[in-house]
């Protein structure tokens, strides 16, 4: 077989034609089961050939690497975890012996910043990165960008590999590239001039960031709606896009609609998690350039169509540091759902709502930090901005308590009715919360503009469980 598969770089869709390539987009899943199995036997006999790591990693797998017979044979394999990356490339740094090709031969470094711990590092070959632009574009195209089309990405340019998957999926679509960047001091007012100016079609960045960019507009009389122009926004890197209030918070404040996109920084092309311009909420798993299987996150078994569980992730034509079973820790719900886009992948529904470790157990309830973001937009006394304070009550149950914004105009109208004005607000938004979570939590109200905006992703949860 030909692997890694070659495409042609020339090669673009008519702008009328809905898919990239609607063969492989819309063909029947268990036909497709065929050419992932095809690409999949390619990928891992390659790395086991290759890859020093995977050779010991495999060594007492019960399936042989170098003749995968079928998908089942290759859920067998093991997950590979953030931790057992991160083991190995301290004890052969920089790439660890996930390399498969020499290293004179990586085109771009990019990792993780390792605020958490020691950072992760990604070699990309010229070929790898060739064909994430391929992926990238494919699947921008499905969002709905065309050649022609401005993208202005406004995330940060650095080891962030998002930032620049955006870029080269961009580029190789045919797109007219705005790559403005994010973080420096000052720069949100300037993209507010920017976007007006240069009027883009398409917008890259955070969810958080959007709705800043918005509140920073309006601040300097700017109309985000009739000023800017936006016809789409896709996102990564939070989950806010598949979170009904905060995605129609950005559709109402920009007039635009949004695309939810993103697997792992670990697995670029982080697109193949991604959305199209029909669906209102989640994203297709683009099964044939990233292979993705739902485990369950306990017994780790597979999950049935329709269920919960942690996406697992396997690259199916990276030459130079391949992920095969990488565990994310994230966890979704998958199902075949019926898109007018006319896709046959499976979808994550709900796009990606929680991180296994992020999951707050609230007196013996699952509550995840998303849900609650989702109802607090869903109230027009909100004031933006909230964060979660976790703690340990009486030794061994969890208290969380939800501060919250309230907007300007209903904490001034509040306070002008008394004491009493506030602490009825408060209730309301308590008894909301509890409505909808199914467990009690407490609320402390603040003044808009209490809490930090971000430009990344936020950090809005505060653990003080010891
Ligand atoms: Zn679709």
């Amino acid at each position: 077989m030909n692997w890694p598969p070659k495409y042609d770089p020339a090669y673009v869709p008519n702008p009328d034609a809905e898919h990239w390539d609607a063969r492989l987009e819309t063909m029947d899943p268990a036909e497709r089961d065929e050419v992932i199995l095809d690409k999949l036997q390619g990928q891992v006999r390659y790395a086991w050939e290759n890859s020093g790591f995977y050779r010991e990693f495999w060594q007492d797998a019960p399936v042989d690497p170098a003749n995968l017979r079928s998908l089942e044979e290759f859920a067998r394999l093991p997950i590979l975890t953030k931790e057992e990356v991160r083991v190995e490339q301290e004890a052969n740094p920089p790439y660890g012996r996930f390399l498969c090709i020499p290293p004179d031969r990586v085109y771009r470094i990019h990792g993780t910043s390792g605020t958490t711990g020691r950072p992760t590092v990604f070699g990309i070959s010229r070929g790898d990165w060739d064909r994430i632009g391929e992926a990238h574009a494919r699947i921008l195209w499905a969002a709905g960008v065309r050649p022609g089309g401005t993208v202005m990405v406004a995330a940060v340019f650095s080891l962030y590999v998002g930032s620049w998957g955006a870029l080269v999926g961009a580029e190789r679509l045919g797109a007219t590239c705005f790559p403005f960047g994010a973080g420096a001091p000052g720069q949100t007012e300037r993209a507010v001039e920017w976007a007006e100016m240069v009027r883009p079609a398409a917008l890259y960045a955070t969810p958080s960031y959007a709705l800043y960019l918005a509140e920073t507009a309006r601040e300097m009389g700017v109309d985000p709606r009739t000023d800017f122009g936006f016809r789409l926004m896709f996102f990564s890197g939070e989950p806010g896009a598949s979170v009904p209030a905060t995605r129609q918070a950005i559709e109402d404040a920009f007039g635009c609609y949004v695309v939810d996109q993103g697997s792992m920084a670990e697995m670029t092309p982080w697109m193949t998690n991604g959305g199209c311009r029909h669906l209102q909420r989640g994203m297709h798993l683009w099964q044939d350039i990233v292979y993705t299987q739902l485990v369950d996150p306990e017994t780790r078994e597979p999950v049935e169509m329709g269920g919960e569980g942690v996406p697992v992730y396997t690259h199916l034509e990276r030459e130079s540091q391949p992920m095969i079973r990488y565990w994310s820790g994230d966890i979704a719900r998958w199902e075949m759902v019926d898109c007018p886009c006319g896709r046959t992948y499976p979808t994550l529904t709900q796009g990606i709502y929680g991180r296994a470790d992020d999951m707050l157990i609230i007196r013996g309830q699952n509550v995840f930090p998303s849900r609650i973001e989702d109802v607090l937009r869903g109230l027009h006394e909100f004031g933006g901005e909230f964060r979660l304070v976790v703690e340990r009550e009486r030794g061994y149950l969890d208290r969380l308590t939800v501060q919250t914004e309230v907007s300007d105009s209903i904490w001034a109208s509040a306070g002008e009715a008394g004491p009493g004005g506030l602490n009825a607000l408060r209730d309301q938004f308590r008894d909301t919360l509890r409505r909808a979570l199914g467990v009690g939590v407490s609320v402390e109200l603040k003044p808009e503009g209490e809490f930090e905006r971000t430009q990344f992703k936020a950090r809005r949860v505060i653990d003080l469980r010891q």
